[in-house]
Protein backbone atom coordinates (compact mmCIF):
# COMPACT_ATOMS: atom_id res chain seq x y z
CA UNK A 1 0.00 0.00 0.00
CA UNK A 2 1.07 3.70 -0.62
CA UNK A 3 1.53 4.83 2.66
CA UNK A 4 2.22 1.30 4.60
CA UNK A 5 5.50 1.62 6.50
CA UNK A 6 4.52 5.59 7.36
CA UNK A 7 3.70 6.85 10.77
CA UNK A 8 1.08 10.09 10.36
CA UNK A 9 -0.15 12.03 13.54
CA UNK A 10 -3.28 14.27 12.90
CA UNK A 11 -4.32 16.93 15.20
CA UNK A 12 -7.78 17.73 16.13
CA UNK A 13 -8.73 14.23 14.84
CA UNK A 14 -12.07 13.12 17.06
CA UNK A 15 -14.61 14.12 14.66
CA UNK A 16 -15.07 16.29 11.41
CA UNK A 17 -12.06 17.07 8.60
CA UNK A 18 -9.03 15.37 10.93
CA UNK A 19 -10.76 12.15 11.36
CA UNK A 20 -11.43 12.32 8.05
CA UNK A 21 -8.43 12.98 6.79
CA UNK A 22 -6.94 10.34 9.24
CA UNK A 23 -9.89 7.85 7.45
CA UNK A 24 -7.92 8.26 4.11
CA UNK A 25 -4.37 7.98 5.27
CA UNK A 26 -5.42 4.68 7.57
CA UNK A 27 -6.94 3.48 3.87
CA UNK A 28 -3.53 4.24 2.21
CA UNK A 29 -1.82 1.58 4.79
CA UNK A 30 -0.27 4.53 7.18
CA UNK A 31 -0.16 4.25 10.62
CA UNK A 32 -2.51 6.87 12.26
CA UNK A 33 -2.16 8.68 15.96
CA UNK A 34 -5.61 10.36 16.75
CA UNK A 35 -5.26 13.17 19.05
CA UNK A 36 -7.74 15.67 20.56
CA UNK A 37 -8.08 17.18 24.05
CA UNK A 38 -10.20 14.94 26.00
CA UNK A 39 -9.07 11.39 27.14
CA UNK A 40 -12.38 9.13 27.48
CA UNK A 41 -12.68 5.81 26.45
CA UNK A 42 -14.69 6.16 23.25
CA UNK A 43 -11.56 8.46 21.82
CA UNK A 44 -9.34 5.68 22.13
CA UNK A 45 -12.18 3.00 20.99
CA UNK A 46 -12.26 5.32 18.16
CA UNK A 47 -8.68 4.82 17.33
CA UNK A 48 -9.12 1.19 18.24
CA UNK A 49 -12.17 0.94 15.60
CA UNK A 50 -10.17 2.49 13.01
CA UNK A 51 -7.25 0.38 13.07
CA UNK A 52 -9.44 -2.77 12.40
CA UNK A 53 -11.36 -1.11 9.48
CA UNK A 54 -8.46 -0.09 7.67
CA UNK A 55 -5.85 -3.23 9.10
CA UNK A 56 -3.39 -0.26 10.62
CA UNK A 57 -1.74 -0.03 13.50
CA UNK A 58 -3.76 3.07 15.39
CA UNK A 59 -4.14 4.85 18.61
CA UNK A 60 -5.27 8.01 20.22
CA UNK A 61 -2.65 10.30 22.24
CA UNK A 62 -4.32 13.19 24.13
CA UNK A 63 -3.11 15.95 23.86
CA UNK A 64 -4.64 20.06 24.38
CA UNK A 65 -3.16 22.05 21.48
CA UNK A 66 -3.71 25.00 23.16
CA UNK A 67 -0.78 24.28 25.06
CA UNK A 68 2.89 24.29 23.19
CA UNK A 69 4.33 21.82 25.61
CA UNK A 70 1.50 19.36 25.24
CA UNK A 71 1.71 19.76 21.48
CA UNK A 72 5.43 18.82 21.59
CA UNK A 73 4.84 16.12 24.24
CA UNK A 74 1.91 14.46 21.62
CA UNK A 75 4.97 14.28 19.13
CA UNK A 76 7.58 13.07 21.66
CA UNK A 77 4.75 10.44 22.80
CA UNK A 78 4.19 9.15 19.74
CA UNK A 79 8.05 8.56 18.90
CA UNK A 80 8.05 10.99 16.66
CA UNK A 81 6.40 10.80 12.74
CA UNK A 82 6.94 10.79 9.17
CA UNK A 83 3.45 12.59 8.43
CA UNK A 84 2.01 15.61 10.56
CA UNK A 85 -1.30 16.74 9.89
CA UNK A 86 -1.71 19.82 11.83
CA UNK A 87 -5.65 19.75 11.46
CA UNK A 88 -7.17 21.26 15.70
CA UNK A 89 -8.66 24.42 15.25
CA UNK A 90 -11.44 26.53 16.94
CA UNK A 91 -13.56 29.31 15.66
CA UNK A 92 -15.32 32.50 17.23
CA UNK A 93 -17.44 35.61 15.58
CA UNK A 94 -17.70 38.38 16.87
CA UNK A 95 -16.68 42.09 15.81
CA UNK A 96 -12.93 43.25 16.22
CA UNK A 97 -14.12 46.01 19.26
CA UNK A 98 -15.67 43.24 20.95
CA UNK A 99 -13.82 39.68 20.53
CA UNK A 100 -13.08 38.52 23.69
CA UNK A 101 -9.36 38.34 24.60
CA UNK A 102 -9.19 35.08 25.84
CA UNK A 103 -11.10 33.75 22.75
CA UNK A 104 -8.49 35.60 20.63
CA UNK A 105 -5.59 33.74 22.49
CA UNK A 106 -7.27 30.39 22.65
CA UNK A 107 -7.47 30.70 18.60
CA UNK A 108 -4.28 32.19 17.80
CA UNK A 109 -2.46 29.21 20.17
CA UNK A 110 -5.13 26.28 18.64
CA UNK A 111 -5.11 27.33 14.96
CA UNK A 112 -1.33 28.43 15.05
CA UNK A 113 1.07 28.28 17.43
CA UNK A 114 0.54 24.95 18.20
CA UNK A 115 1.35 23.83 14.21
CA UNK A 116 4.82 25.67 15.09
CA UNK A 117 5.45 23.09 18.47
CA UNK A 118 4.69 20.34 16.50
CA UNK A 119 6.61 21.25 13.76
CA UNK A 120 9.41 22.32 15.85
CA UNK A 121 8.93 18.51 17.75
CA UNK A 122 9.11 16.21 14.50
CA UNK A 123 11.16 17.49 11.94
CA UNK A 124 14.36 16.57 13.78
CA UNK A 125 13.28 13.21 13.37
CA UNK A 126 12.29 13.69 9.46
CA UNK A 127 15.34 14.97 8.98
CA UNK A 128 17.07 12.17 10.36
CA UNK A 129 14.93 10.09 8.02
CA UNK A 130 15.52 11.85 5.19
CA UNK A 131 11.54 12.01 4.48
CA UNK A 132 8.77 13.65 5.65
CA UNK A 133 5.21 15.48 4.70
CA UNK A 134 3.77 18.68 6.81
CA UNK A 135 0.32 19.12 5.59
CA UNK A 136 -1.29 22.04 7.13
CA UNK A 137 -5.45 22.64 7.65
CA UNK A 138 -5.78 26.37 6.54
CA UNK A 139 -8.41 27.54 5.00
CA UNK A 140 -10.32 29.06 2.34
CA UNK A 141 -9.37 32.43 5.23
CA UNK A 142 -5.87 31.88 4.81
CA UNK A 143 -6.35 33.73 1.75
CA UNK A 144 -9.24 35.54 1.68
CA UNK A 145 -10.62 37.44 4.87
CA UNK A 146 -14.63 37.64 6.43
CA UNK A 147 -15.62 40.17 8.94
CA UNK A 148 -16.26 39.32 12.35
CA UNK A 149 -13.64 36.04 12.08
CA UNK A 150 -10.53 38.59 13.18
CA UNK A 151 -8.59 36.18 14.87
CA UNK A 152 -9.54 33.04 12.76
CA UNK A 153 -8.40 34.98 9.73
CA UNK A 154 -5.53 36.22 11.09
CA UNK A 155 -4.29 32.59 12.42
CA UNK A 156 -5.05 30.76 9.09
CA UNK A 157 -2.85 33.40 7.45
CA UNK A 158 -0.17 32.94 9.85
CA UNK A 159 -0.85 29.03 9.60
CA UNK A 160 -0.04 29.39 5.36
CA UNK A 161 2.96 31.87 6.39
CA UNK A 162 4.33 29.54 8.16
CA UNK A 163 3.80 26.66 6.03
CA UNK A 164 6.04 28.33 3.47
CA UNK A 165 9.09 29.17 6.06
CA UNK A 166 9.02 25.70 6.79
CA UNK A 167 8.97 24.49 3.39
CA UNK A 168 12.58 26.67 3.09
CA UNK A 169 14.15 25.36 5.79
CA UNK A 170 14.07 22.22 4.61
CA UNK A 171 13.77 22.23 0.73
CA UNK A 172 15.91 19.16 -0.57
CA UNK A 173 15.99 17.06 2.43
CA UNK A 174 13.21 14.90 1.06
CA UNK A 175 10.64 16.96 3.67
CA UNK A 176 7.71 18.91 2.13
CA UNK A 177 5.45 21.31 4.03
CA UNK A 178 1.96 22.64 2.09
CA UNK A 179 -1.30 23.80 3.87
CA UNK A 180 -4.48 22.83 2.33
CA UNK A 181 -7.31 25.68 2.09
CA UNK A 182 -10.60 24.08 2.70
CA UNK A 183 -13.69 26.06 1.54
CA UNK A 184 -17.07 24.83 3.38
CA UNK A 185 -16.59 21.65 4.73
CA UNK A 186 -19.38 19.23 5.66
CA UNK A 187 -18.31 18.46 8.84
CA UNK A 188 -20.60 17.44 11.73
CA UNK A 189 -19.77 20.97 13.56
CA UNK A 190 -21.29 22.30 9.80
CA UNK A 191 -24.46 19.95 9.82
CA UNK A 192 -25.25 21.17 13.63
CA UNK A 193 -26.02 24.54 11.89
CA UNK A 194 -28.28 23.56 9.06
CA UNK A 195 -31.94 22.99 11.02
CA UNK A 196 -31.44 26.23 12.59
CA UNK A 197 -30.42 27.97 9.33
CA UNK A 198 -34.02 26.06 7.83
CA UNK A 199 -35.89 27.34 10.56
CA UNK A 200 -34.24 31.32 10.60
CA UNK A 201 -34.83 31.29 6.82
CA UNK A 202 -37.78 29.34 6.24
CA UNK A 203 -35.92 27.51 3.88
CA UNK A 204 -35.74 24.07 2.85
CA UNK A 205 -32.39 21.96 3.57
CA UNK A 206 -31.13 22.23 -0.58
CA UNK A 207 -31.78 25.78 -1.10
CA UNK A 208 -30.61 26.70 2.09
CA UNK A 209 -27.43 25.49 1.74
CA UNK A 210 -27.38 26.86 -1.76
CA UNK A 211 -28.42 30.28 -0.88
CA UNK A 212 -27.31 31.09 2.59
CA UNK A 213 -24.47 28.48 3.78
CA UNK A 214 -22.29 28.61 0.45
CA UNK A 215 -23.25 31.93 -1.06
CA UNK A 216 -19.39 32.60 -1.64
CA UNK A 217 -18.73 28.71 -3.00
CA UNK A 218 -19.43 29.03 -6.22
CA UNK A 219 -19.81 25.35 -6.43
CA UNK A 220 -22.54 25.88 -4.36
CA UNK A 221 -21.64 22.37 -2.99
CA UNK A 222 -19.67 21.55 0.20
CA UNK A 223 -16.41 20.12 -0.09
CA UNK A 224 -16.33 16.53 2.14
CA UNK A 225 -13.98 15.20 4.32
CA UNK A 226 -12.79 12.53 2.12
CA UNK A 227 -11.71 14.94 -0.72
CA UNK A 228 -10.07 16.67 2.17
CA UNK A 229 -8.09 13.55 3.61
CA UNK A 230 -7.76 12.33 -0.71
CA UNK A 231 -5.68 15.95 -0.84
CA UNK A 232 -3.52 15.07 2.05
CA UNK A 233 -2.71 11.47 0.66
CA UNK A 234 -2.19 13.20 -2.44
CA UNK A 235 0.36 15.35 -0.60
CA UNK A 236 2.18 12.29 0.83
CA UNK A 237 2.66 10.86 -2.50
CA UNK A 238 5.81 10.80 -4.78
CA UNK A 239 3.99 13.01 -7.87
CA UNK A 240 3.95 15.69 -4.83
CA UNK A 241 7.92 15.45 -4.25
CA UNK A 242 8.28 19.07 -5.53
CA UNK A 243 5.28 20.30 -4.58
CA UNK A 244 6.32 22.34 -1.40
CA UNK A 245 5.73 25.57 0.56
CA UNK A 246 1.89 26.31 -1.49
CA UNK A 247 -1.57 26.09 -0.96
CA UNK A 248 -3.94 23.78 -2.27
CA UNK A 249 -7.84 25.15 -2.31
CA UNK A 250 -10.24 22.52 -1.89
CA UNK A 251 -13.33 25.26 -1.73
CA UNK A 252 -15.06 25.28 -5.00
CA UNK A 253 -14.18 27.94 -6.48
CA UNK A 254 -13.96 30.51 -3.50
CA UNK A 255 -10.81 31.71 -3.81
CA UNK A 256 -10.73 32.06 -7.81
CA UNK A 257 -14.14 34.88 -7.51
P1 LIG B 1 -14.38 19.98 14.27
O1 LIG B 1 -14.85 20.82 15.41
O2 LIG B 1 -15.31 18.93 13.70
O3 LIG B 1 -13.02 19.24 14.65
C1 LIG B 1 -12.02 19.89 15.37
C2 LIG B 1 -11.18 18.88 16.08
O4 LIG B 1 -10.20 19.57 16.85
C3 LIG B 1 -11.99 18.02 17.06
O5 LIG B 1 -11.48 16.70 17.04
C4 LIG B 1 -11.70 18.68 18.39
O6 LIG B 1 -11.84 17.79 19.48
C5 LIG B 1 -10.26 19.11 18.18
N1 LIG B 1 -9.80 20.15 19.07
C6 LIG B 1 -10.42 21.30 19.42
N2 LIG B 1 -9.70 21.97 20.33
C7 LIG B 1 -8.59 21.21 20.57
C8 LIG B 1 -7.49 21.34 21.44
N3 LIG B 1 -7.35 22.40 22.26
N4 LIG B 1 -6.55 20.37 21.44
C9 LIG B 1 -6.68 19.28 20.63
N5 LIG B 1 -7.71 19.11 19.80
C10 LIG B 1 -8.66 20.06 19.77
O7 LIG B 1 -13.91 21.01 13.14
P2 LIG B 1 -13.58 20.80 11.60
O8 LIG B 1 -14.62 21.55 10.85
O9 LIG B 1 -13.30 19.40 11.26
O10 LIG B 1 -12.22 21.65 11.49
C11 LIG B 1 -10.93 21.05 11.48
C12 LIG B 1 -9.94 22.03 10.89
O11 LIG B 1 -10.33 22.37 9.56
C13 LIG B 1 -9.83 23.34 11.66
O12 LIG B 1 -8.48 23.78 11.67
C14 LIG B 1 -10.69 24.29 10.83
O13 LIG B 1 -10.29 25.62 10.97
C15 LIG B 1 -10.40 23.77 9.43
N6 LIG B 1 -11.42 24.13 8.43
C16 LIG B 1 -12.72 23.71 8.56
C17 LIG B 1 -13.65 24.08 7.59
C18 LIG B 1 -15.10 23.63 7.63
O14 LIG B 1 -15.92 24.13 6.85
N7 LIG B 1 -15.47 22.69 8.48
C19 LIG B 1 -13.24 24.86 6.50
C20 LIG B 1 -11.91 25.27 6.42
C21 LIG B 1 -11.01 24.89 7.39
Amino acid sequence: MQLSGKRAIITGSTSGIGLGVARELARAGAEVTLNSFTDRPEDHALARDLGAEFGVTARYIPADMSNGAACRALIEQAGGCDILVNNAGIQHVAAIDSFPLDKWEAILAINLSSAFHTTAAALPGMKARGWGRIVNIASAHGLTASPFKSAYVAAKHGVVGFTKVTALEVAGQGITANAICPGYVLTPLVEAQIPDQMAVHNMDRDTVIREVMLTRQPSRQFATVEQVGGTTVFLCSPAADQITGTTISVDGGWTAL
